[in-house]
């Protein structure tokens, strides 16, 4: 028997092959959709600050161009590799596709654990992972953004470095920086904002009342602390919150601002004096309304889909569910608001940013909220109504609307030569 190929980038093309049933399209259409426009493999020299040397592997996917200059983030992580960096890239292009942003996919990463370097180590890496790829991004070419291990910060070094190369500022060649620097407000909790508001839409969906619902949490970084912060103003109890390194419980609703400041001092979610202990592989499994896994892809597979209570889930993460547990969530009935349309807000507010940011002309926090709310309720109705037309899933329709939209895009402008 073949050994059944698995990995983010299989469940990417999986998703893509689903939509493909629905909109008809050929296999070169397939193939052209499935195959990274561009890909850059760097090795990335650094000196550490012992005077010790090593190379760090990194990686720019650009997956499609068709719709203009390519959008995503930049990943610093342990896991890394290239077929990571081509699901992401995907996952990216059909994002602002379905958000109807003018922009292709892409996206980064660099494999390495930044909890184990100094910040002048990583201002290093970032400055020379940047030089690697100078030749491939730019405003109009690709625009990177903060994700997983990398903030404002790597994104201020990463501006810079590329303004020194062409010898002035381009605060529009990356999204994600300081507000100082030309970042956009409400960016920082965009990510946020936007899941919180397919949870809302999600529990109304099936007519759960917001005050009093119940969720979890997976992962306590920039998108899950929004969420759950968000989620705890609407009155929602936030019952159990994990990160990588344990995982907290309290079913009377944990105090997300206190924890938050515990985070800030211990660097982890374990020990916070308002909750008790529990087993991280649980916290996606309790019996709650809605549960938020906000880390990492692949965390609900085919072996735990079933111990999955909730009627609810909300993808804060890019991929966070594998294809085989897609299959048993959906036969369970399970709404789930899949990921590139539940995190877009970040997208979304980036390309504020981006504009922002060309025109020299800054928004404030109500315009860029509203703007962002409208957009994605619009998103989501829009994804809502084409699931029931077609009897498909929220996943399907979203990524048939978005994939339709980039083929769209690659037969107006035709094949080159
Ligand atoms: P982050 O680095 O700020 O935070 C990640 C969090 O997940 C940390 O709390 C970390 O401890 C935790 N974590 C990592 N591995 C874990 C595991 N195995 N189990 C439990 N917790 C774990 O990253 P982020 O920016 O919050 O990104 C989280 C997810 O959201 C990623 O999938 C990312 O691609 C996606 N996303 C982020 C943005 C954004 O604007 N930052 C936008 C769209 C999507």
């Amino acid at each position: 028997m073949t050994q059944k190929a698995q990995g983010p980038y299989e469940d990417a093309k999986n998703q893509l092959k689903k939509a493909q049933e629905i909109l008809g399209f050929s296999d070169a259409d397939y193939d052209l959709l499935a195959i990274p426009r561009r890909e850059r493999s760097v090795a990335i020299p650094v000196k550490r600050d012992d005077g010790t040397r090593e190379v760090l592997h990194g990686y720019r996917v650009q997956h499609n161009l068709s719709r203009g200059p390519a959008k995503g983030g930049i990943r610093f992580a342990k896991q890394v590799d290239i077929d990571e960096v081509r699901a992401l890239a995907m996952w990216m292009s059909w994002k602002c596709a379905l958000l109807s942003l003018p922009y292709g996919g892409a996206k980064g990463g660099v494999r390495i654990d930044p909890s184990q370097y100094s910040q002048a180590e990583l201002e290093r890496v970032t400055r020379r992972f940047t030089a690697e790829i100078l030749p491939i991004i730019g405003p109009e070419k690709d625009v990177p953004a903060p994700d997983v291990g990398t903030n404002e910060q790597t994104m201020a070094w990463l501006m810079d470095t590329y303004s020194q190369s062409v010898g002035y500022t381009v605060p529009g060649a990356c999204t994600g920086k300081p507000v100082e620097l030309g970042g956009s407000l409400g960016r920082a909790e965009s990510t946020s904002l936007g899941v919180f508001l397919m949870v809302k839409a999600a529990l109304q969906k099936l007519g759960v009342n917001i005050e009093g619902a119940t969720a979890t949490v997976q992962g306590f970084g920039k998108v899950g602390r929004g969420a759950a912060k968000f989620m705890e103003q609407a009155g929602i109890k936030v019952v159990a919150i994990s990160d990588v390194y344990g995982a907290i419980r309290n079913d009377e609703g944990i105090d997300v601002k206190a924890l938050g400041e515990h985070v800030d001092a211990t660097g982890k979610v374990v020990d916070f004096p308002g909750a008790s202990a529990m087993d991280p592989e649980d916290v996606l499994m309790l019996d709650v309304d809605v549960v938020v896994p906000a880390a990492i892809e692949g965390v609900i597979r085919e072996d735990n889909a079933k111990n999955i209570k909730a009627p609810i889930i909300v993808e804060a993460a890019n991929g966070p569910t594998t294809s085989d547990a897609d299959e048993i969530l959906n036969k369970e009935g399970k709404l789930i608001v899949p990921d590139i349309l539940a995190n877009s807000g970040g997208v979304l507010v980036s390309y504020y940013e981006w504009v922002q940011s060309r025109d020299n002309f800054f928004w404030d926090i109500e315009r860029v909220q509203n703007e962002q709310s409208r957009r994605m309720l619009a998103a989501w109705e829009e994804v809502d109504e084409y699931a029931t037309e077609k009897d498909v899933t929220l996943r399907v329709a979203a990524t048939a609307l978005a994939v339709d939209r980039v083929l769209h895009a690659h037969k107006l402008r035709g094949l080159y030569p």
